[in-house]
């Protein structure tokens, strides 16, 4: 059984895996509803008092950056700019030494408004979802008519210099399992870069389906039939994108393989939820619950090895593929995707 190095101030587990790139969950409420993710109702949301407040949220994230090697930050939730402080985050954020990269994934509602803002106080770049270009596909899978604002929205993010814009997708079969051609075209003619994302078992309803899950091989036949794809050049590192130049490049593009070509081995992430759990995994079934001790009167110091201890842990998979596998209890919007 490895022993964790008490003189190791980062965050490393017993795989000898290190953790740099925190992903910081704003809140767990969204403004849509996408069927992979949550129920045409929506969840019961987190109670307002068990949300980390603004200044906690920078507390954590000075301790990530000041005493545990974290270099990376990115927002998410839920939907991450229905955040009122969003942009005060952000910029205390961008404000800590060593500065870390600040990036925020988004469903694009509002961003428009708010793009300016959000990089003057230092955000680095956005990813945004979008699985559809089809007005009437992308009501069926968010369950809300909101195309032309994610559209609008990714052109302002794309004006105020929050570069490269990604965009993520997720594919269903039966409903826009062709829309990967039209979205990369897109991509290509606006600059954005692609990525398409392998639909996971993370919705709240359980109705995730391995049998009729758009697979990374199938998503990348269909790309294929409209462009040529060579192995990007740049090493993919922790990136769980493995990308493809399109036609030669520059233009790139991405397929995220998380069942069927898992990327756990190289996985240096680290989760923050809006109520102050600290996962070691997406799938991962314990959080260490970060809020109590803060609350509490903790040091910054205990608060960091909190951290630690919850990242040593880590297992080294999902597990997805083992028959044994469960869901975590938190769906993907509780726990910051
Ligand atoms: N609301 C923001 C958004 O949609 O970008 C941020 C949170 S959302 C949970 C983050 C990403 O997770 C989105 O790109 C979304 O498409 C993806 N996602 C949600 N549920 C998923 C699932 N079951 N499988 C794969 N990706 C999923
Ligand atoms: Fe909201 Fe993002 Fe989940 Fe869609 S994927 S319901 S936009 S949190």
């Amino acid at each position: 059984m490895p022993v964790r190095d008490p003189h190791d101030p980062r965050l490393v587990d017993s795989f000898g895996r290190v953790a740099s790139d925190l992903r910081v969950s704003l809140t767990d409420r969204c403004n849509l509803r996408c069927s992979y993710c949550m129920p045409a109702e929506g969840l019961d949301w987190l109670a307002k008092p068990d949300v980390l407040s603004d200044d906690e949220i920078v507390r954590l994230m000075r301790i990530a950056v000041e005493q545990l090697g974290v270099t990376e930050v990115r927002f998410t939730g839920g939907e991450p700019l229905i955040r009122p402080g969003i942009v005060g985050i952000v910029e205390a954020t961008a404000a800590l030494r060593p500065r870390p990269q600040v990036s925020l994934t988004t469903n694009g509602i509002g961003l428009a408004r708010i793009a300016p803002a959000l990089a003057t106080a230092g955000l680095d770049r956005v990813n945004v979802s979008l699985d559809t270009l089809d007005r009437e596909r992308f009501h069926q899978i968010t369950r809300r008519d909101r195309l032309p604002d994610v559209l609008a929205g990714m052109a302002a993010a794309a004006a105020a210099g929050l570069t490269p814009v990604k965009v993520n997708a997720v594919l269903l079969r039966g409903i826009n399992d062709h829309d990967a051609l039209p979205l990369l075209d897109f991509c290509l003619a606006h600059g954005y870069e692609l990525r398409i994302i392998e639909q996971m078992p993370l919705d709240a309803q359980h109705s995730w389906d391995r049998a009729v899950m758009m697979t990374a091989e199938e998503i990348l036949a269909q790309l294929r039939t409209g462009h040529t794809l060579s192995p990007d050049p740049v090493a993919r590192g922790a990136s769980p994108a493995e990308t493809w130049l399109v036609d030669g490049g520059p233009a790139r593009v991405g397929v995220i393989g998380s069942v069927t070509r898992a990327f756990c081995g190289s996985c240096d992430r680290t989760r923050l939820t809006a109520d102050g759990q600290i996962r070691n995994c997406l799938f991962a079934r314990e959080e260490s619950d970060l809020r109590a001790a803060l609350r509490t009167g903790a040091t910054d110091e205990e608060l960091a090895g909190r951290w630690r201890l919850a990242m040593w842990g880590k297992l080294p998979g999902h597990g997805i593929n083992d028959p044994s596998f469960l869901q975590p209890a938190r769906p993907m919007s509780a726990i910051g995707g």
